[in-house]
Parts: C-alpha cells; sequence; structure tokens
C-alpha cells in the first residue's frame, strides 16, 4: 500500500510558515504583501477556485484586493482595471482567474500583466525564463508538485520521469522543472503510443489529462511516485457527484509507492504556492516601484 502524500497537510505548514513571516516582513518593509484577483463572470468553479485564493491570503496575513467584473465587460476595460494595477505600488501580485470570456483574448490579458506582478507565472517573458534556467516566477501547480514530490526525500536525479498532458500551465513546466532536477523526462499526449506501456516505466508519474481516473494500477511501476493533477467531477448513480482524479486511487494505491489524493493533493498546494509566488514577487520587485 502507498504512503499518501497529503497536500493539504502539506500546504497547511507552507501557509503556517507564510503567516509566521507576516511580522517581519512588516516590519521590515512597512508593509505585508498584497494579492490582486480578477474575476470576470459568474462561473461556479471560478468562484470557487477565486474565494480560496482570497481566504488562504487571509490565512497567511497578507493583503488581497478581489476585483468582480460583468460577464459582458470588454476586453479594453479589462485591460484597464490591469493596467492600474500594473501602477499600482501596493499591489504586488495579479491574478487574472481563466477561463475569459470567449470575447476577451486570455493571451492579451496574460501579456499585459506586469511580469514583475505574474504570479502565476504565465507571462511569455516567465515562461521563456523558465525554460532558458533564468530566474522566474514558476507556475503554481508546477511549484505544487515539485515540493510534492521532494516532500517523499526520493532523490529526483537519474529517476525517469512521466508526464501525461502538455498543457502550458501543468504538463511542459512540470517537464522542465523535473528536467532542471535530472530527471529523464517524458512528455506523453494524446497521440501516445502504447500509453501503459510508457507509464509503467516511469519512477514518477504525473497525471495531468483532465480524464476521470484514466491511469489505473496496471499502468503504474511498482514503487512509483504519482502524482494526481486532474479535477474531474463525476456523477454518482443516487443523483449526487463527487470529484476524482486522473488516477484510479483504489488500484494504483496498492502498486505505488507514494500517491496523491484527490481531493486533498495537488489542489491545495496549488493556492499555496500561490501565496509563495506572490511574497516572491513582494520581495523581489516591491523596492522598483
Ligand atoms: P489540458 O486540457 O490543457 O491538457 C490535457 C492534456 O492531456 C493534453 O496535453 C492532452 O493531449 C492530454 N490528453 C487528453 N486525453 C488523453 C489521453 N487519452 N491520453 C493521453 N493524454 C491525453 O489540461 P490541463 O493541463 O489544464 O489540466 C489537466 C487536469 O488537471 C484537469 O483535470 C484540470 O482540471 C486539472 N488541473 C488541476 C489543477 C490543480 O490545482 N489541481 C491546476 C490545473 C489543472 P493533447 O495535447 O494531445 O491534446
Amino acid at each position: 500500500m502507498s504512503q499518501i502524500i497529503d497536500g493539504k497537510l502539506l500546504s497547511q505548514n507552507l501557509k503556517e510558515e507564510m503567516r509566521d513571516s507576516m511580522p517581519s516582513l512588516k516590519e521590515r518593509y512597512g508593509r505585508v504583501p498584497c494579492l490582486a484577483v480578477i474575476i470576470v463572470g459568474d462561473n461556479p468553479a471560478s468562484r470557487s477556485y477565486v474565494r480560496g485564493k482570497i481566504k488562504a491570503a487571509a490565512f497567511v496575513g497578507m493583503d488581497s484586493r478581489l476585483v468582480e467584473l460583468p460577464e459582458t465587460v470588454s476586453e479594453r476595460e479589462l485591460l484597464e482595471v490591469i493596467d492600474s494595477l500594473n501602477g499600482d505600488c501596493a499591489v504586488d501580485g495579479i491574478l487574472v482567474q481563466l477561463p475569459l470570456p470567449a470575447h476577451i483574448s486570455e493571451d492579451r490579458i496574460i501579456d499585459a500583466i506586469d511580469i514583475r506582478k505574474d504570479v502565476d507565472g504565465f507571462h511569455p517573458q516567465n515562461v521563456a525564463n523558465l525554460w532558458l534556467s533564468r530566474p522566474c516566477t514558476v507556475p503554481c501547480t508546477p511549484k505544487g508538485i515539485m515540493a510534492m514530490i521532494e516532500s517523499t526525500g526520493v532523490p529526483i536525479p537519474g529517476k525517469k520521469a512521466v508526464i501525461v498532458g502538455r498543457s502550458n500551465i501543468v504538463g511542459k513546466p512540470v517537464a522542465k522543472l523535473l528536467l532542471d532536477r535530472n530527471a529523464t523526462v517524458t512528455i506523453a499526449h494524446s497521440r501516445t503510443a502504447d500509453l501503459a506501456q510508457v507509464c509503467r516505466e516511469a519512477d514518477i508519474l504525473v497525471a495531468a489529462v483532465g480524464r476521470a481516473e484514466m491511469i489505473s494500477g496496471d499502468m503504474v511501476k511498482a514503487g512509483a511516485i504519482v502524482i494526481d493533477v486532474g479535477i474531474n467531477r463525476i456523477a454518482l448513480p443516487d443523483g449526487s457527484s463527487r470529484l476524482v482524479g486522473d488516477v484510479d486511487f483504489e488500484s494504483a494505491s496498492k502498486v505505488a509507492g507514494y500517491i496523491t489524493p484527490v481531493p486533498g493533493g495537488v489542489g491545495p498546494m496549488t493556492i499555496t504556492m500561490l501565496m509563495a509566488n506572490t511574497i516572491e514577487c513582494f520581495l523581489r520587485f516591491s523596492g522598483a516601484c
């Protein structure tokens, strides 16, 4: 039976450390870090993520600003809001909750965020810096995944890592971070031939697909570290629903050495890393304002 990598506990410990550091930040810099979160429209999932982010900021004792805009807001108006937050010396991080309505270009919005306040690490310059191994803001989910892998104490160098999924926000950056730690990295995707065999070779298996329980125990190498990024809501016969990951926890946990649960795995770590990134931006750039 595997050991559970408890994302909830890890993130709670990290948030408490951050909370403990706030008084000294306030004393040294005269204020605490501030995260601005922009939400457009009423998407329930987005609203719930945003609530979690604001709650986490309050827990660690940093300031936050919630900017709520209607679904009908124009791209120009949203750009003006970003511009004003870019110029606001009391704001260290700007996060625009995605997805945005179809009439707004996500690329143009991300490009408009001052790279020094890009706490999501999605700005193209941040992405370039990550791939060039220059100082950068590491995207929150990949950063949380690395912290979870590191929490096992298993050395990463020389390990075979397989990442299933090649998105810009999870799969690709995780691959780069594992490469930086000297893992031998394979990125699998929807066209990968014999995915099960590719996965079975992984000492570290990261599933970021968005397909409920598609990675079964027979696709997992004995003793592997399994990180389940997926968040999928499945309907139950009684009409209710529940969240499951991309990994079939029941069968995979019998084979893996370490495994993350869903919920309570990567999700809480993502939010915690957003707090960490806001503090990092505050420390790196607030003096430049
Ligand atoms: P995307 O939809 O952007 O990417 C999914 C990837 O999975 C694609 O690369 C796709 O391949 C690949 N894929 C799809 N079907 C298969 C298949 N049958 N076999 C192999 N690969 C396949 O997803 P994201 O990376 O944004 O998110 C992935 C999951 O992680 C989602 O469930 C999302 O909700 C969750 N998530 C969770 C976060 C958290 O904080 N816990 C944060 C971000 C995401 P191809 O490129 O060929 O189409």
